[in-house]
């Protein structure tokens, strides 16, 4: 069984800078990632609000940047799917498809994958028209008309994104306001390819072979209306991922870790970083920083149980 001081689970940008961290704090550590290596942000366009990356970079380019300064630190990163993990006793394992590994201590930085809708008409559609990711999708719709669902910082964004495409963009929210910050909202109020439908839920997604229509429902005048598209990307939230552990871990009721400010969960010696985590903002920035924090309080942790180590580790 192959040894290692620190695991951290997940490649998006808490798990790699964890990673940083912890590999330049002289841990031996590994990285595991069952996707694609950087998490959910490699699908943004553009990220405009990491501090000192005036230059608009993408996701993905970030993402590539953090990797290569894991791997110079000797961080070790495993595409590896993690299919258990023995949180039991003052050592970990972890269990993937491949491997079985020996650990001191634990980052869980799996992140959270996108929400779908649950109406008639959605999963037929993917790939057909319905989509979560405008980066990857936007450019099918050119000279088209779309829609986006959702009032938060991602549908805005993207339905912004979408606008450099598309002929026409409409913005489908649940409620008379949006979610997403200020600055986005007014940049989606003076953009004249947006119009933002509100108070309105999706019923269904309608086409043949490809999406032509929606069913609308406004909740305000409880009417039912179709609307004219080629596409639907689907931006309602997010949803953590936490099978891997979650009848273990404490967990709030919408399935996010608890942690302390210290980044630890409740388990001796388990962190959690990014978008997993119960917090008020993800952003790439507290995802980062939980991280970096997550690894430093690992680091301690580790010294501290380090004597008791002996035996248990080697075994
Ligand atoms: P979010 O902030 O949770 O917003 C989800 C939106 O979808 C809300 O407007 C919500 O409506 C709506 N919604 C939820 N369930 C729905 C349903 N079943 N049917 C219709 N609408 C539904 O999610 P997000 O926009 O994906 O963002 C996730 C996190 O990432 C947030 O913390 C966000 O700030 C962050 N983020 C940041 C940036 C950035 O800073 N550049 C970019 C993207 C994401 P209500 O408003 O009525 O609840």
């Amino acid at each position: 069984m192959e040894r290692y001081d620190i695991a951290i689970i997940g490649t998006g940008p808490a798990g790699l800078s964890a990673a940083i961290y912890a590999a330049r704090g002289g841990l031996k550590t590994i990285v595991f990632e069952k996707g694609l290596i950087g998490g959910q942000i490699i699908v943004t366009a553009d990220v405009e609000n990491y501090p000192g990356f005036n230059e608009n970079l993408s996701g993905f380019e970030i993402m590539e940047k953090m990797r290569l300064q894991a791997l110079k630190f000797d961080a070790v990163i495993k595409e590896e799917q993690v299919t258990g993990i023995g949180f039991e006793g003052l050592c970990k394992i972890i269990e993937t498809d491949e491997n079985q590994y020996r650990v001191k201590s634990i980052i869980l930085a799996t992140g959270a994958h996108p929400r779908k809708l649950n109406v008639p008409g959605e999963d037929r559609f993917i790939g057909r028209g319905v989509s979560y990711c405008a980066t990857c999708d936007g450019a099918l719709y050119r000279n088209k008309i779309v829609a986006v669902n959702g009032g938060g910082d991602s549908a805005v964004e993207e339905a912004l994104f979408l606008t450099r495409f598309a002929e026409k963009v409409y913005i489908i929210h649940r409620r008379d306001a949006l979610r997403a910050v200020h600055a986005i909202q007014q940049r989606a109020f003076n953009n004249p390819k947006i119009k933002i439908i509100w108070d309105t839920v999706i019923h269904e997604v309608n086409g043949t072979d490809q999406v032509k229509s929606l069913t609308l429902f406004n909740k305000k005048t409880e009417t039912i209306s179709a609307l004219q598209v080629d596409g639907l990307f689907v931006y309602i939230g997010i949803i953590p991922n936490n099978h891997l552990f979650e009848s273990r871990i404490e967990l709030d009721t919408q399935g996010f870790i608890v942690t302390n400010e210290y980044m630890e969960t409740n388990i001796p010696g388990v962190y959690a970083a990014g978008d997993i985590r119960q917090k008020l903002l993800r952003q790439v920035v507290t995802a980062t920083s939980d991280g970096a924090i997550a690894a430093f309080a690992a680091e301690k942790w580790i010294e501290e149980n380090e004597e008791s180590f002996a035996g248990h580790y080697e075994s």
